[in-house]
């Protein structure tokens, strides 16, 4: 009668460990601790958060910024060769996702030798750049911000250094700007038409607030003259995090049109063509096109961009300019728990017995409903009555508490007797809310607000792992508050990945009896997966993922926010280990 025995291979998939882009720099060791593996070098993750004894701490992974930008580097490059198509690809970096200076530097160190560019739009972000340049090799830029002549200064500056600017050219403004000076290069941004899925579906169509439609550019074409020779790049961008492949390749197609069009109208100079963004990064790794776990890779995305092209014979250079896919894994967020509570602290243990008597009856789904139904009109009566008794409500609380946890140890018995079917559970949604909602919350150290904005901002899934006790099964699903007053500040859900385990039974917690992952499908918990903290333990949880957009849109909220870094790197010395503290204000 025992669920599926737990494995490291099992803690893997559950976790999101078996992933495309991070490899095997993340994983678990022989102890169950969560390490991060580079060269030789097994770093446990909560052996360097004890060592410098913070609470709180991002973890930067520079490798994986390299690994990356490699990986895209080598697609490209590979399939190139592979098809003979004789433009080149570009890549640059949009420096939006995450301008912080050592991600920016590890752009330039890392891009030295694949000559790895930058996409900017503020001045702000160009004076980082201007005080980095000295230090490398001149790149190409890409400006598509808005135009002055301060701008124009800093722009300038780079030209001088040896790099290739491009500007876009969005408005009459911005043409009467680049005419008076000819060493910028320029570049066109179009609208595009197609909207993709996704939470920033709005970068793109005809109101989105980037580009050119084409009847503005054919205004513009005709009041400045020279813009036709002058213009070497088309540049669009379709927004980020694009899930569907059938969305790119619609994109694409309305980008080769595009850029056909422009040839025909005169635009002979044009030799790139500029995708922009919005390839995805699996948050999730299991390819089925939701908005966390897209249902394609960068090879697909490379070979589409590649084919697409291939159609034209003049085989325009290619760049790319995804920034999301570049450094969103290089961040790990640790986090230590501070509290665990208790969804409810059952006090009326009498009202136990016969509630256990009767659950015990259960046999089947049909009976589960049945109880449950029952017992929640009995509750409903006393609930009226508990607003205005104590002792009732406290009485009402814990029945609630009881009648559920009576189910889920009933049903999950069953389940792993056959009794009750997998199909059973998922087709009966109260059950199935049951079976996947918390009993406890996990108090952390952090601010979602200010450590992981899109969270709340855009609902933005992050993948959460414990970074200790992985070689043990999970006791409970519990959600994660964090310490800012806000109730947005809590994360209850979980996506488990099912669909990537090849055992036969479903997995449980041990202790509430609450589904963990059922296999063959992939399951909304409303909570997390987690061991219990022994008592005094030192109890940390990792949030993945978390280097793309994060860092510059972080919140103050309740005056929570910054936190110390322990930045990772390889050198010809080996793994590197630097700390930098940030003013804090924490409890
Ligand atoms: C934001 C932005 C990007 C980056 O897109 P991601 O898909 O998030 O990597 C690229 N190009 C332009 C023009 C952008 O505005």
């Amino acid at each position: 009668m025992h669920s599926e025995t737990w494995s490291r291979d099992i803690a893997r998939r559950v976790y999101g460990l078996e992933h495309s882009i991070r490899g095997d720099v993340l994983d678990i060791d022989e102890d169950g601790y969560l390490v991060i593996r580079l060269g030789d070098r097994s770093l446990r993750i909560r052996d360097l958060v004890k060592q410098f004894g913070f609470d709180l701490t991002y973890i930067r992974i520079l490798p994986l910024i390299s690994r990356a930008m490699m990986l895209v580097y080598e697609t490209f490059n590979e399939l190139i060769k592979a098809t003979g198509y004789k433009g080149l690809l570009l890549p640059v970096y949009p420096m939006k996702v995450n301008p912080i200076p050592v991600v920016v530097e590890s752009i330039f160190k890392y891009g030295e030798k694949y000559k790895w560019g930058f996409n900017t739009g503020s001045l702000g972000e160009l004076q980082l750049l201007v005080s980095l340049a000295e230090k490398y090799s001149p790149r190409t830029l890409i400006y598509d911000g808005v135009f002055t002549e301060k701008v124009v200064e800093f722009l300038l500056k780079l030209h001088k250094l040896g790099w290739r600017v491009i500007v876009d050219v969005e408005s009459e403004h911005d043409a009467e700007i680049v005419e008076k000076y000819p060493e910028l290069e320029v570049g066109i941004r179009v609208k595009p038409i197609t909207k993709p899925h996704g939470k920033w579906s709005d970068s793109a169509g005809l109101s989105s607030k980037f580009g050119l439609t084409m009847n503005t550019l054919i205004k513009i074409m005709d009041d400045f003259k020279w813009l036709k020779s002058r213009t070497v790049l088309l540049h669009m961008h379709p927004g980020s995090q694009i899930s569907r492949f059938s969305d790119v390749r619609t994109y694409v197609k309305e980008l080769r049109s595009v850029y056909e069009e422009l040839l025909e109208l005169g635009f002979e100079n044009i030799s790139m063509v500029d995708p922009g963004g919005g390839l995805a990064y699996p948050y999730l790794d299991v390819r089925d096109s939701e908005e966390e776990s897209p249902d394609y890779s960068v090879i697909d995305y490379a070979r589409l961009l590649i084919s697409e092209f291939s159609k034209n014979h003049r085989n325009p250079d290619l760049v790319f300019e995804g920034g999301r896919f570049i450094v969103a894994s290089h961040r790990i967020l640790v986090t230590k728990v501070i509290d665990v509570r208790p969804y409810s602290a059952v006090k009326y243990k009498e009202s136990t017995n016969t509630l256990h008597e009767y659950a015990e009856k259960i046999r089947s789904i049909r009976d589960a409903k049945t109880f449950l139904s029952r017992v929640r009109e009995l509750l409903g009566e006393l609930r009226s009555i508990s607003e205005k008794d104590v002792k009732i409500r406290e009485l009402y609380e814990d029945l609630i508490a009881l009648v559920e946890d009576e189910i889920s140890q009933r049903v999950s018995a069953l389940l792993l007797t056959g009794d009750i079917s997998i199909s059973d559970v998922l087709g009966d949604n109260s059950i199935l809310r049951i079976m996947t909602s918390p009993s406890k919350r996990f108090v952390l150290n952090m601010s979602i607000f200010a450590d992981i904005p899109d969270s709340v901002l855009v609902d933005q899934y992050f993948q959460v792992i414990p970074v200790q006790g992985l070689n043990r099964q999970p006791e409970v699903l519990a959600s994660l508050a964090d310490i800012t007053c806000d109730s947005m500040g809590e994360i209850s859900h979980y996506i488990s990945p099912g669909n990537l385990l090849n055992t036969r039974k479903p997995i449980l917690t041990t202790v509430d009896s609450k589904l963990v992952a059922i296999p063959g499908t992939k399951l909304k918990l409303r909570g997390v997966p987690l061991t219990l903290p022994v008592k005094n333990e030192d109890y940390y949880i990792a949030i993945l993922d978390t280097g793309a957009y994060q860092d510059t849109l972080a919140m103050k909220h309740n005056l929570i926010y910054g936190a110390p870094e322990i930045v990772i790197d390889v050198d010809e010395e080996g793994v590197s280990i630097r700390v930098v503290r940030n003013g804090e204000i924490r409890v």
